[in-house]
């Protein structure tokens, strides 16, 4: 019997969402993905300012897909349905889990949708 430790993704989770709120800080934005950015403060001089932003602003989206997947993941424990795939309802295997806590398709449908 494969069983996901709950309490290990949680805390997992709860770290992982630490991190992606504090490197978005760090970005200038704020967790709930408002642009609270200061884009112009030290940018607005710089010749590379728009490929500066471009990046900054992609890689800011990155990590706020992160967080929503956080949280999502967050939400499913709550309500417990953690661990099941959100497509077709089969268990997610521990490992990928493990891998990745806040994994919300099973490995077949992850690769059936990519986005
Ligand atoms: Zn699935």
């Amino acid at each position: 019997m494969l069983e996901v430790d709950l309490q290990v993704a949680q805390k997992k989770l709860r770290e992982e969402e630490a991190i992606v709120r504090a490197e978005l800080a760090d970005l200038g934005f704020t967790a709930d993905g408002k642009v609270d950015i200061h884009l112009d403060e030290g940018f607005a001089d710089a010749a590379q300012t728009t490929s500066e932003r471009a990046r900054v602003l992609s890689l800011a989206e990155g990590l706020q897909q992160r967080l929503e997947d956080v949280q999502a993941a967050l939400g499913r424990i709550d309500k417990g349905t953690y661990g099941k795939c959100e497509a077709c309802g089969k268990d997610i295997p521990p490992e990928r889990l493990e891998a990745i806590p806040a994994a919300s398709l099973c490995i077949v449908c992850k690769s059936k949708s990519k986005r």
